[in-house]
């Protein structure tokens, strides 16, 4: 166990989401498993979704059922629309329902835009953008179909995109990720827009440097994570623990009155902190 799922045990309420069902895509590494099992702390059901890397997704389980709750690892590609149908129709019949979409799995392809291949371009934008795409359409039809159950929650569903600072911060060497969250911005607002009427909140988390997997060359070493706290003026680099507290309080009937929002979680990152000293 790290320090920071310590942390967590700490500060999420037991009872905030207790009944709830909870589906966590790519919830085997970094910020989806401890967003499932912050999810699980806070008493939901969670189905913790992989798609590759079945022992990691079974000990996420392992940790989320220690609490109390059920869970169960489902494999899945986010990225093919039957699969993901798949999944979520096993959900519904092995757990009732879906109350919580956290649509996480994402992945990087980095090039220069003169080496970026068609392949690596597709990848990310199948992944990280059509895969949240298939995971909202599918847990919106099960939203809708069920209606909203007082005693569970005053919303009919919520969806939280993972989207990332660099929906606005442009990234170079990354034209191909930047361009998937730019999209789950304008995915993210478009669908609440169209799902707020039908008491389904739909919002974004926007992580900034986070230590997981996918970023591990940023801060694995003191020089690296010296340059990478240079864009950061609360000064640490974020844990995946951080976003599972912001996934699991945007979850919650605290936030019922928040819709189509990006909540930053990025310790001031996008405050342009450049300008602190200059400009
Ligand atoms: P990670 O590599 O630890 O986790 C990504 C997860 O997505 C893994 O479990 C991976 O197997 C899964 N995945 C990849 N392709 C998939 C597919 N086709 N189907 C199902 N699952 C798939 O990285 P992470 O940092 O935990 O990333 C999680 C999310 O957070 C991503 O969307 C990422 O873009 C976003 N994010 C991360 C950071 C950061 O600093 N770590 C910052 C901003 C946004």
């Amino acid at each position: 166990m790290s320090s920071t799922e310590g942390t967590s045990r700490s500060v999420i309420p037991a009872n905030l989401l207790k009944g709830q069902k909870a589906l966590v895509t790519g919830a085997n590494s970094g910020i989806g498993k401890a967003t499932a099992i912050g999810l699980g702390r806070a008493g939901c059901d969670v189905v913790v979704n992989y798609v590759a890397g079945r022992e990691d997704a079974e000990q996420v389980v392992d940790k989320i059922k220690a609490m109390g709750v059920r869970a169960a690892a489902y494999e899945a590609d986010v990225s093919q629309e039957d699969q993901v149908v798949a999944m979520t129709d096993r959900m519904v019949e092995e757990f009732g329902t879906i109350d919580i979409l956290v649509a996480n799995a994402g992945l990087q392809r980095d090039a220069p835009i003169t080496e970026m291949t068609l392949a690596q371009w597709r990848k990310v934008l199948d992944v990280n953008l059509t895969g949240q795409f298939l995971c909202a359409r599918e847990a919106t039809k099960e939203f809708l179909r069920r209606g909203v159950v007082p005693e569970v929650s005053r919303s009919a569903g919520k969806i939280i995109c993972m989207s990332s600072v660099h929906q606005i911060i442009p990234w170079a060497g990354h034209v191909n990720y930047a361009s998937s969250k730019g999209g789950v911005l304008m995915m993210m607002q478009t669908l609440a827009q169209e799902l707020a009427p039908k008491k389904i909140r739909v919002n974004a988390l926007a992580p900034g440097a986070i230590k997981t997997p996918i970023n591990r060359q940023a801060w694995e070493t003191p020089e690296a994570e010296r340059d990478l706290l240079q864009l950061i003026p609360y000064n640490r680099v974020g844990e995946p623990e951080d976003i599972a507290h912001a996934a699991v309080g945007l979850a919650s009937d605290l936030m019922d009155y928040v819709v189509g929002a990006t909540l930053y979680v990025d310790g001031g990152m996008t405050l342009f902190p450049g300008f602190a000293t200059g400009g």
